[in-house]
């Protein structure tokens, strides 16, 4: 087993993985910016590390001051959690050449999915059913763009292939605004992600987002855990997300989790990761790769009772997988929302100090948070200050468990998203199931 891990994140997600550490018997360091001395996981941990001042840049993406802190606290391993470096190859490598083992895929493997003209590529090769589009990155001849467009037909969106985090997509309605979009989102994407090819896709009018969980050992063993349904989004963003997903039947989640496992064993994927498609027409479509924890885990973990972030743990020590794909069960559903400290109606980040926090709690509630009365929500790092999950044996009693839960939370001082999440869970649509992509923005009047 691994001896001392190195947290490299913040938040609920750096809680996480300190309490997976612990019940293993795990050391911990968590390493911090200056902003982020009063995280419960700092507090917690057996030792910590000041990697920088508060902004993100110098501190949680600095790679020389991570892996300082990895070799002068002896960790034997790198957690890299959600965001920052998580899918940075160039960190991935320097963790493993400073001799350190890295919880996540090896750095090629990053390197390959987080080009996401590459990952298609891959993908197309494994089998995986991919959104139709260029065949590659868009060129400098305009006419053959012009022509790539009309074979794909209208709409159509515009990719940076080094794009994340909702950023680096356009979609264009019509021949007379594409050449300009291209220039746009390519100039966007050079700044933003130092490469600026960009491709292009079917615009797919109101798809659902729905996503595969795979494992995959170092022995040659991979099993995936279902499907989650994570369409209710905002700006690209998930803001409830939920598993199984509604309407999907067993046999088509056999089908295309057999068709992610087979696609690990390809690229021979090591790790935990995320299979994402947009599902229209009972078809999926294959859009990214995530090669790391995501956010929306703690679903999966509820409805297969599988630990993900120790499975992780247990396969960056070299250990086979504790179970094979038949002693995966699905048990009842689970929905998450992501509690977000911005004002629910403007979307406003709220920072500032959170003046009294009440946990709801009860059979099948689950909270992944570091968010506690007295504490800061400080302005330089994302709104997220954590995630409620109800689980319940059926989506109708899951919902009712979250709406219970949301009625109950006391967060004060600072605004969040919670009466947006009671809205949502009560939304007749919703509770029918299966809404797409554009639904949560259409509710809001928001044009897309
Ligand atoms: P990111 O890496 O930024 O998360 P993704 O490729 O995963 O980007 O896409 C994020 C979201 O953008 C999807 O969940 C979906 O809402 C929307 N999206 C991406 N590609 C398409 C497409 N071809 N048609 C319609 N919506 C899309």
């Amino acid at each position: 087993m691994l001896t001392k891990v190195l947290i490299a994140n913040r938040g609920e997600i750096a809680l996480r993985i300190l309490r997976a550490c612990r019940e293993m018997g795990i050391r911990t360091v968590a390493v911090h910016s200056l902003a982020d001395r009063d995280l419960k996981h700092v507090r917690l941990a057996d030792e910590s590390v000041c990697i920088g001042p508060p902004p993100s840049a110098e501190s949680y993406l600095n790679i020389p001051a991570v892996v300082s802190a990895a070799e002068v606290t002896d960790a034997v391993a790198v957690h890299p959690g959600y965001g920052f470096l998580s899918e940075n190859a160039d960190f991935a490598e320097r963790v493993e050449r400073s001799g350190f083992i890295f919880i996540g895929p090896r750095p090629e493997t990053i390197r390959l999915m987080g080009d996401k003209l590459s990952a298609i590529a891959a993908m197309r090769k494994a089998g995986i059913p991919c959104v139709p589009g260029s065949d590659g990155s868009i060129g400098d001849d305009p006419q053959e763009t012009i022509g790539i467009a009309r074979d794909i037909g209208y709409p159509v969106i515009v990719k940076a292939a080094g794009g994340g985090g909702g950023r680096g997509m356009r979609v264009v309605h019509s021949e007379a605004a594409l050449l300009d979009a291209i220039t746009l989102t390519r100039a966007e994407a050079g700044a933003a992600f130092g490469n600026d090819a960009v491709y292009l896709e079917k615009y797919l009018d109101n798809p659902r987002h729905i996503e595969f969980q795979v494992l995959a050992d170092t022995h040659g063993n991979v099993v995936h855990l279902g499907e989650r349904d994570c369409s209710m989004q905002r700006r690209h963003q998930k803001v409830i997300e939920e598993a199984p997903a509604p309407g999907i039947s067993a046999e088509v989640r056999e089908a295309m989790g057999a068709r992610c496992v087979e696609a690990c064993r390809e690229i021979d994927y090591r790790g935990a990761g995320t299979f994402e498609f947009l599902y229209e027409n009972d078809r999926f479509y294959f859009i990214e790769m995530n090669t790391r924890i995501q956010v929306e885990h703690p679903v999966t973990e509820l409805i297969t009772g599988i630990d993900i972030v120790k499975t992780q743990l247990g396969i960056a020590a070299g250990e086979e997988l504790p179970f094979t794909q038949d002693d995966i069960r699905i048990r009842g559903h689970a929905v998450e929302c992501r509690i977000n400290a911005e004002n629910a109606t403007t979307f406003r980040p709220s920072p500032g100090t959170i003046t009294l926090f009440h946990a709801p709690g009860g059979p099948g509630i689950r909270i992944d948070s570091h968010i506690y009365t007295g504490y800061e929500v400080p302005p330089h790092y994302d709104s997220m200050i954590g995630k409620l999950v109800a689980h319940g044996e059926t989506r109708e009693f899951a919902i009712a468990r979250i709406v219970t839960a949301l009625e109950e939370i006391v967060i004060e001082g600072i605004d969040t998203n919670i009466p947006l999440h009671l809205e949502l869970c009560r939304d007749a649509a919703f509770l029918a199931g299966g809404t797409g992509i554009g639904y949560l923005e259409c509710k809001l009047g928001i044009e897309p």
